[in-house]
């Protein structure tokens, strides 16, 4: 059974937080015939006149605040991940003797992991058709969303693209591009080697005693993910799911269900937390994080923290602004501010307040 068949079986879905299948993704890459007119500026791939390139990109930006999944995976799986990417390229490179694409890969590495792990991937990668690209500093948050990636790579501004069209048939140098996360390609990997076993890794922080990145069967409830590891407070607390800053906020009676995004779960008590701290400290990474490219974020983002700081908030307008960003964003970033404060202001704010 070829690898694409085998990632189809396995329903394998990406590890960044979108949940898109890998299969479709894969195949999309696989199926773009690439403009003939695109031309990479890379010497590299030392291609023939009228070959086509593609590329595979692995995304190890991690930008968002007290996530680590990524570092650990490539603290202890580097090997796997590699060998996934190596199993994407070989797919890409499939071709008639006229139409082979020549396919090169590029690790986008968040640059605090890198001076941890460069020695170790580097003597990884040698001889393969793979390079370390170092995420540069200034490109935070956003730096890590999939076409921010490819203008990062390419050396231009750090910010989404207008989609269509996709990564896939237009990315890298106009090329087609296959972008996947860190536990994507480590997955696939797995899959290959028939080890996979439908797990994903969850990143636990916050108010419990044993944080940390834990294997754990993907269709686990968040419920019994913080009992199977220890984590399950003995006071009341609610959590934020699936990011630590964009991800959804449920009360404890809420965690029923696989944690969705990114797999992480934050854990907050309830008394030693209040809603003002709560709401300012996403509204300051979210103003500070926004690229700037488009008026309802790069505004609406001043805008809300401004009316947050008011004595007296006026509801009517803050509530217009989230609106905005959820309706006119030109990116995921913009209507992910919504995605926090509105679901804790429904599911955590009432129990919050009728404690007090
Ligand atoms: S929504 Fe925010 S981060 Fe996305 S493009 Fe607009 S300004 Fe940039």
């Amino acid at each position: 059974m070829d690898i694409l068949e085998k990632i189809k079986q396995a329903g394998l879905v990406g590890r960044g937080g979108a949940g898109f299948l890998v299969a479709k993704k894969w195949s999309a890459v696989k199926d773009a015939a690439g403009d003939p007119s695109a031309s990479s500026p890379r010497p590299e791939l030392g291609t023939k006149a009228g070959q086509v390139k593609k590329y595979v990109v692995c995304n190890a930006a991690e930008g968002e605040p007290g996530l680590v999944k990524d570092s650990y995976i490539l603290e202890h799986h580097a090997d796997k991940v590699i060998d996934g990417m190596k199993i994407a390229i070989n797919f890409l490179s499939v071709g008639s003797e006229k139409n082979k694409p020549a396919v090169k890969g590029y690790i986008f590495l968040n640059h605090a992991y890198n001076k941890k792990l460069n020695k170790k991937l580097a003597a990884l990668l040698k001889d393969s058709a793979i390079e370390i690209f170092i995420k540069p500093i200034e490109s935070g948050y956003i730096g890590g969303e999939e076409s921010a990636v490819l203008n990062a790579i390419e050396g231009r501004r750090i910010e989404p693209r207008l989609k269509p069209p996709f990564p896939v048939t237009h990315g890298l140098w106009g090329f087609p591009t296959l972008v996947n996360n860190v536990e994507t390609f480590y997955n696939v990997n797995l899959v290959n080697s028939d080890q996979y076993k439908n797990n994903r890794f969850y990143d636990i922080a916050g108010d419990c005693p044993n944080e940390g990145v834990y294997e754990l069967p993907a269709d686990l409830t968040i419920e019994k993910v913080l009992k199977e590891t220890k984590n399950y407070p003995k006071f009341p607390f609610f959590a934020q799911v699936g990011g630590d800053m964009a991800g959804e906020v449920l009360s404890s009676r809420q965690l029923k269900g696989p944690a969705t995004g990114a797999g992480s779960i934050t854990v907050f008590s309830l008394a030693k937390n209040n809603y003002k701290k709560i709401i300012t400290g996403w509204l300051d990474f979210f103003a500070d994080e926004s690229c700037g490219q488009c008026t309802p974020c790069r505004e609406g983002t001043y805008r809300l923290r401004e009316v947050f700081m008011e004595e007296k908030i006026d509801w009517v307008l803050f509530n217009d602004l989230l609106d905005n960003l959820a309706d006119a964003s030109f990116c995921a970033l913009g209507g992910s501010v919504v995605v926090p404060i509105r679901s804790f202001m429904k599911n955590v704010l009432p129990e919050m307040e009728a404690k007090k």
